[in-house]
């Protein structure tokens, strides 16, 4: 392992296919738009097969070469990645579903699947010379950026709504960052960010906005096609916001196809919003390629309470190519589904866990999904976090 090298060759635009320097610290290309890291596929394939990775380390580095650090030995990891794939038995009867998982990325560091992006983008941001962070943050973004930057002994400056939940903005302020809090949504965070850091001092990990969250997050691709025995599931339900995982997944089945490991087929790809925040789901119906900013956007998920994704235009192209869709549900069935998937599988999920279940159900009614299909259900994060969201809506759902 310790010869294995990232095989990181260039940042690419992914608006206009220019090319940048990786080891330089980036944010936006000159289009202002997301870069993507690419590799030097050739090399990275002559140490990353199959094979070797069983023998390798078990959390999300264990990609190394296609992983955009070089200084492996001096990685500020907590073991982000590895998540378990649980099957989950019980929905066999009554849905008859007979393939269905749930990727559980509850049990990440922090709680959330934000630990894998924020430790890739912290740790490639240390090995280009930074060691002031920023963000704006709806809740759990900003409890990873807080974890890593206490762990690397650097600074971190986090905006985030004033109603977030407590224990978001305590789980930051514990880890030593600075905590502004904005009166408004994320949106406004990130004016508030930009407004007090015209110098440019700190530097900015907001979702796609620095091309290295994405590669932390492609992670979950790799490992569900690793835990699936060398297959892609065919449905995969999606929680989406920023979009990064949807993004993310996407590149690593694309590089896995470069590697040789999969062919051209792809699961279809279902994006899940909040209805009170579903900016996606309203350009998908109305088959637009970019999405217009959602106006009072309002949901206790607070990962969905993204009004505008600068990823959008991935995002839907994505859903389309891969014969998906972007489907909307209220705050009450997300809890009532979150607590269906606690009840019938042990996890105790976030309302965006909850939220893939409800989606689930809602495909199922619409013949959009087939009951003997591989199904997988993303939990982004854990419910321990949300208890108000729960106390306030659950109760009418107890009976259940
Ligand atoms: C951030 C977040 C999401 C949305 O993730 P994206 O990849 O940005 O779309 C979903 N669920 C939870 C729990 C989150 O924290």
């Amino acid at each position: 392992m310790a010869d294995i090298k990232s095989a990181l060759s260039h940042l690419e635009c992914s608006k206009t296919g220019a090319t940048y320097d990786p080891f330089k610290p980036m944010t936006l290309s000159s289009a202002g738009a997301p870069l993507l890291a690419r590799y030097d596929i050739s090399k990275a394939k002559r140490t990353l097969t199959r094979n070797a990775l069983t023998h390798r380390r078990t959390d999300m580095w264990r990609y190394t070469e296609m992983m955009p650090i070089n200084n492996l030995p001096g990685l500020h990891t907590l073991g982000e990645g590895g998540t378990p794939l649980r099957k989950a038995p019980r929905f066999k009867d009554p849905y008859g579903l007979s393939s269905l998982f749930i990727k559980d990325e509850s049990v990440n560091p922090t709680g959330s699947f934000k630990a894998r992006g924020l430790s890739a983008a912290v740790n490639a941001a240390l090995e280009r010379g930074i060691d002031t962070f920023a963000i704006p943050s709806a809740g759990n973004a900003g409890g990873a950026l807080a974890a890593y930057a206490a762990l690397s002994g650097t600074r971190a400056h986090i905006f985030m709504p004033a109603d977030t939940p407590s224990a978001f903005i305590q789980e930051c302020r514990s880890a030593g960052a600075d905590v502004v809090l904005v009166d408004g949504l994320i949106s406004d965070c990130g004016d508030k960010l930009h407004h007090l850091n015209s110098s440019g001092e700190w530097f900015n990990v907001s979702t796609l906005k620095e091309p290295y969250r994405i590669e932390g997050k492609k992670t979950m691709g790799y490992e569900l096609f690793e835990q699936l025995d060398g297959v892609l599931p065919d449905v995969i339900i999606y929680p989406t916001g920023g979009g990064t995982g949807l993004i993310g997944m996407w590149k690593a089945f694309n590089e896995m196809e470069e590697l040789g490991w999969i062919g051209s087929e792809r699961p279809r790809m279902v994006s899940v919003q909040a209805s009170g925040c579903a900016p996606i789901v309203r350009a998908w119906q109305h088959g637009q390629s970019k999405a217009e900013y959602w106006q009072n956007a309002k949901t206790s998920a607070s990962g969905l309470r993204v009004p505008a994704a600068i990823g959008d235009f991935i995002i839907l192209d994505i859903l389309k190519k891969s014969n998906g869709c972007a489907i909307a549900v209220s705050d009450e069935e997300m809890i009532h589904y979150s607590n269906e998937m606690a009840h019938l599988t042990g996890i105790f999920p976030a309302p965006e866990g909850g939220a893939t279940l409800a989606t689930l159900h809602s495909m199922l009614d619409k013949g959009l999904v087939k009951r003997e299909e591989t199904i997988v259900l993303f939990n982004t994060g854990s419910g321990y976090k949300y208890l108000e969201a729960f106390s306030n809506s659950g109760k009418k759902h107890l009976a259940n």
